[in-house]
């Protein structure tokens, strides 16, 4: 049987040594993974869309498994429109679990022909998480062992930013 596409949805803001490994997991599985950026604006999230996937792009540069693209729209709708059938998630802890599981259920509900495919990172990354990662910049600490160089220059670049502007 052909091997289906993936989508691996999320806001990635930044992205982390945890997505990243993730990702790593799902092109072992699937020939092509698409991390897909939630727009989110809702959220105020720290790095826009834009920077967001430029990140993402840079992290996974010359890998031709792993496409990048942004939306907004319903994640079922998306997957089918690229043809993908696999949704890719991670999951770090049992507190993940309720969560990721109303949402797989109700992606199934939408459109039964996706399937959701739970990956867990290596444990040295199950405490990380994008919120934690832009808290430690924030307050000055060293965030090298959670993000790449290219997004830990970039935290300090949008700090600075914010910073000065106060
Ligand atoms: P977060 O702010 O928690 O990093 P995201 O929306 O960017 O949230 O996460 C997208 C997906 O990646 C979710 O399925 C989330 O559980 C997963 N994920 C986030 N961080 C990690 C990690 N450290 N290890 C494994 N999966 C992760």
């Amino acid at each position: 049987m052909k091997r289906p596409i993936a989508v691996y949805p999320g806001s990635f803001d930044p992205v982390t040594f945890g997505h990243i490994d993730v990702v790593n997991r799902a092109t072992e599985l699937f020939p092509k993974v698409i991390v897909l950026v939630a727009r989110n604006p809702s959220k105020s999230p720290l790095f826009s869309d834009k920077e967001r996937v430029e990140m993402i792009k840079e992290v996974f540069n010359g890998n031709k498994k792993v496409g990048v693209d942004v939306f907004d729209g319903l994640l079922v709708s998306y997957a089918k429109r690229k043809n993908a059938s696999v949704l890719v998630r991670g999951l770090r802890a049992v507190s993940d679990f309720e969560f990721e599981f109303q949402m797989a259920l109700m992606n199934r509900k939408l459109d039964p022909s996706i399937d959701t495919v739970f990956l867990m990172p290596h444990a040295r990354y199950t405490y990380l998480n994008s919120t934690i990662v832009r808290e430690v910049a924030r307050l000055g600490g060293d965030v090298s062992g959670f993000v790449p160089p290219t997004v830990r220059r970039r935290l300090q670049e949008k700090l600075n930013l914010r910073n000065n502007s106060k």
